[in-house]
């Protein structure tokens, strides 16, 4: 066979020449793009060539401030087309956490949403690589700044030239991306994606048994495209020639449901938090959701709760897949096997809302204190990875290495497996609760807590204890107008579990601390429970 490169740039190409007319659909600060891949292609191309005068060269980092739309779209394939690695910084990390990941993944040119100028402006004196500011802006006028050298945008594509080609001076190994974790369990972690794991990826999203993402699908990637490449899904969308919507700045659930609705949308992707923000939408508001044939659901456990109301009140497939920074994201998607389709409802839901089996490329095994764990959905181990879309290092970082031993990534996710290969994300190694010598999963009884009507969200954290090392405490958001009582509550779960599994206590709580990207942020929120003890 012949060897020929899997680069990020042709996937743009492909789209130029077979799919022209298609469109991506982009939600800006001002207003709304419609723009064909035939445009999207020239502009890129137009990009690439102005990014070249700049003096961008093969291996320079061009880091991206960006919400979702059509620009962000465009340097995707701009950066990695001319062999620069695309980095996409998280924008609600802390102002020192940006500061550190802009310096240490050494960006030499900053793309900037007019937005986030001011917060740039702060920071800017601590940056110690970067040369040039591009500010993202449907002004015609540059926005007045402190940041300097500043250029628009759109006025660098005016100056570029459309013929120009996708470099091919790039091994299909080299640096494509870079992305760093989103500090849930601590300072940020970089990973850099090859443009042969961002093609395979991409394939991967395209499987019937997976996404099956393809030129009929209209996506909306909600998932940031600063948080793991929105789970692949502009470049796999782009391949493919689908019809991409961008939801742009700030959207709220109103926008998301309203472009669901007018454009039609068949798949997205986002975490349970906006998913759970949609549903309440939904329930207030007359959209039609009907072209949906997908909502993809990962970045924490999708309650079961969430799950049925999204399959059974609006008729709209929820799918729970699993993945990481580390791993491009996509390692696991749930959907039933053929022979498990006569299982009852309850028993449907209840397979769906584990994060389901490994997508095809990947290598997985899970392993306890005493070795791999039979799989018998009792026996819990760490998951660990292997495949070409699996990091094998953190950039620059060898204090975290271990993460990479022997060759399999260590996932830092505690699992059980079923006799079907099924894995069940039971904690993070970190979140796990340790009870007497047990371990409890505080996954398990937060689920169980959000399949109660009263309970927008709970999250379960695990505090001291003198006698058992650790307690589980239950911190619980009530849905407006009810005043569930924690013997309710506890009564409510207590059927599902073994009594010492049993939080000892039920704070109820105005709002639960989330990361930048949503997810419960439980070493805050340990924090807040002890806080509330010792006072007490
Ligand atoms: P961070 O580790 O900083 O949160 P990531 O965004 O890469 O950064 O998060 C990956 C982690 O998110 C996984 O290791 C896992 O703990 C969690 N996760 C992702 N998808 C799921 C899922 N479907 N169910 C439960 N946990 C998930």
């Amino acid at each position: 066979m012949m060897n020929t490169q899997l680069l990020v740039g042709p996937m743009l190409e492909h789209a130029e020449t077979f799919f022209a007319k298609k469109e991506v659909i982009s939600q800006t600060h001002d207003k709304l793009h419609r723009l064909t891949y035939k445009e999207i292609g020239q502009r890129t191309r137009k990009l690439m060539d102005s990014l070249q005068k700049l003096g961008v060269a093969k291996g320079d980092r061009v880091g991206t401030l960006a919400w979702n739309h059509h620009r962000h779209l465009e340097i995707y394939f701009a950066a990695p087309g001319m062999g620069a690695v695309l980095h996409t910084i998280n924008i609600r990390l802390s102002p020192e956490h940006i500061v550190y990941i802009i310096n240490h993944a050494q960006d030499k040119v900053l793309f900037i949403d007019e937005d986030i100028l001011p917060l740039i402006e702060k920071i800017k004196s601590q940056l110690t690589t970067v040369e040039t500011y591009i500010v993202m802006t449907d002004k015609a006028e540059v926005p007045e700044s402190g940041l300097h050298p500043l250029y628009s945008y759109e006025e660098l594509l005016a100056a570029g030239d459309p013929s120009t080609p996708f470099s091919e001076d790039i091994d299909e190994n080299d640096p494509a991306g870079i992305c760093y974790t989103s500090a849930t369990t601590g300072k940020p972690k970089g990973v850099t994606y090859s443009h042969r794991g961002i093609v395979l990826h991409s394939y991967a999203l395209g499987l019937a048994d997976a996404a099956a993402i393809s030129e009929s699908d209209v996506g909306m990637p909600v998932v940031p495209q600063f948080h793991v490449n929105a789970w692949g899904m502009p470049f796999a969308c782009t391949w493919f020639g689908s019809t991409q919507v961008m939801p742009g700045p700030r959207f709220t659930p109103q926008r998301l449901a309203a472009f669901i609705d007018t454009y039609k949308v068949t798949i997205t992707a986002g975490v349970p938090t906006i998913w759970l923000a949609l549903a309440k939408e939904l329930s207030e508001g007359n959209y039609d959701t009907s072209s949906l044939r997908a909502v993809l659901c990962g970045g924490s456990a999708a309650p079961l709760g969430l799950i049925k109301t999204f399959e059974e009140k609006f008729r709209i497939p929820f799918y729970h897949a699993y993945g990481a920074t580390e791993t491009t994201p996509l390692v696991t998607f749930s959907r039933l096997k053929s022979y498990q389709q006569d299982l009852s409802d309850q028993e449907k839901l209840q397979e769906r809302s584990r994060q389901g089996i490994l997508v095809p490329g990947l290598k997985m095994k899970v392993m306890g204190a005493n070795g791999p764990v039979a799989w018998n959905d009792q026996e819990m181990g760490e998951l660990l990875l292997q495949g070409p879309w699996i990091a094998d290092s953190y950039n620059g970082d060898d204090s975290n290495n271990a993460a990479f031993a022997d060759g399999w990534f260590h996932t830092g996710d505690v699992v059980t497996v079923d006799e079907e290969g099924t894995i069940k994300i039971v904690d993070r190694t970190k979140d796990l609760i340790k009870s007497g010598g047990e371990w409890i999963s505080s996954v398990d009884l937060e689920n169980a807590l959000m399949a109660h009507d009263s309970v927008f969200e709970a999250s379960v954290v695990g505090i001291p204890d003198p006698k058992w090392q650790e307690r589980p405490i239950a911190c619980v958001v009530l849905k407006e107008g009810y005043n569930t009582t924690k013997e309710e509550l506890l009564d409510f779960i207590r059927p599902q579990f073994a009594s010492y599994w049993l939080p000892d206590d039920v704070l109820f709580f105005d709002e639960i601390p989330k990361t930048s990207v949503g997810k419960f942020l439980k070493r805050q929120l340990r924090e807040q429970v002890k806080a509330i003890y010792s006072k007490s």
